[in-house]
């Protein structure tokens, strides 16, 4: 029910198959070797391996480690995924795609899968799935859309029509665990034509005979449809979030995160000690602290965020956008308000002062001992 629920939220069709895992880390896995084995003989790649077959497929440089990963694991080797440089607004730049995959085919490798992302790790950004499903289609390619937190925009009227195009992906990587509230782990993934999933995954051994009726009744399992034999019942705290708080709720969630980042974003803005260093798309703000007094910003805004985390205060991570160290700011937790974006602020300048003041100190050391 979980799964199904999972397609009509992003507009696969009733019948897709999916499977919950651990993460979006796993699920990019699983539509990763769907669609290697979709391509031309996937049945005899499962027997004997890719032996050979010069496979490749595309993400955006802003596309999270585990694709990369991904291609790892599934035995094509990192560098089978090309990299897309990213546009001004740090989306895949569908050109460039375009003529990658051009030159692959010149030199005569096998495109055979695009990943599209919908909140990219770094900024937030959405790749323009629209295009890049369209793009698929005419190079027959497989399209699948790392959506692990980003996906789940698709509940907020205001923000669902920046995923258009998400609904005709050949599968969907997301996480139940980051926008829709639920507890670790709660990863999902969706496969749009029923069969091909099994198809990547099922193995008929005897002791597994499915039957009509009775235990071994129910094909496909679970199994047939991604690496793992036994496990949780992660549907059923799920089945609770959904149930219990409704997909109107949880899109509230992601209206309000995103409202926040946007008001964070106007503050930096307005600040004459911050700047903002990527435009704000969802819910993750990238910014810095800047200064004359300090010449080299990556350590202080690195200095400061580490303050920040090991304060207890609250907790920003850190990411590189054009080159330079940015404070990321991420919010997803229906409890945060502005008054927490407020304590974020405000701890982050006590913090500068302090840097500051020592920064000051320590220069003033310096020229007494010089002098
Ligand atoms: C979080 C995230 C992942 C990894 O998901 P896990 O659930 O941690 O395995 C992959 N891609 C994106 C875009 C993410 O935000």
């Amino acid at each position: 029910m979980v799964v199904r629920w999972a397609a009509e939220m992003f507009g696969f069709p009733p019948d897709a198959t999916g499977v919950l895992v651990t993460g979006s880390s796993m699920a990019n896995f699983i539509a990763i070797l769907t669609a290697t084995r979709n391509v031309v003989d996937g049945q005899d790649m499962r027997l004997h391996g890719i032996g050979g077959r010069r496979l490749v497929g595309y993400a955006g440089e802003s596309a999270h480690g585990c694709v990369a990963r991904a291609f790892d694991m599934a035995g094509l080797g990192e560098h089978a995924l090309r990299r897309v440089p990213l546009n001004a607004a740090y989306q895949m730049d569908t050109l460039a795609l375009e003529r990658l995959i051009a030159q692959d085919r010149t030199d005569g490798f096998e495109p055979f899968l695009v990943v599209g992302t919908a909140g990219t790790v770094d900024t937030g950004s959405i790749d323009p799935l629209n295009a890049l499903a369209d793009l698929a289609e005419r190079e027959g390619l497989w399209f699948h859309v790392d959506g692990a937190f980003g996906a789940l925009a698709r509940l907020a009227p205001d923000l669902a029509p920046l995923l258009a195009g998400l609904e005709r992906a050949n599968s969907l990587a997301f996480d139940f665990h980051k926008w829709a509230q639920v507890p670790y782990d709660a990863g999902c993934v969706l496969v749009r034509e029923p069969g091909r999933q099994a198809a990547a995954f099922a193995q008929s051994l005897a002791y597994l005979s499915r039957e009509d009726r009775g235990l071994a009744a129910g094909a496909p399992w679970f199994c047939d449809l991604g690496p793992d034999l036994s496990r949780g019942f992660r549907a059923l705290k799920v089945w609770f979030a959904l149930a219990g708080f409704g997909t109107e709720k949880l899109g509230q969630v992601v209206t309000h995160s995103c409202a926040l980042a946007r008001g964070l974003a106007g503050q930096v803005q307005t600040s004459a000690h911050l700047q903002l260093l990527a435009p704000v798309t969802l819910n993750v703000v990238c910014f810095r602290v800047v200064t004359s007094e300090v010449e080299d910003l990556d350590w202080l805004n690195g200095e400061l965020v580490k303050d920040l985390q090991v304060s207890g205060i609250v907790a920003p991570s850190t990411t590189r956008i054009g080159g330079v160290l940015a404070i990321r700011v991420a919010l997803v937790n229906h409890r945060t308000t502005e008054a927490d974006v407020t304590i974020l602020l405000d701890a982050l300048h006590s913090f500068m002062e302090v840097r500051l003041a020592q920064v000051r100190m320590l220069k003033l050391v310096e020229e007494q001992a010089q002098a």
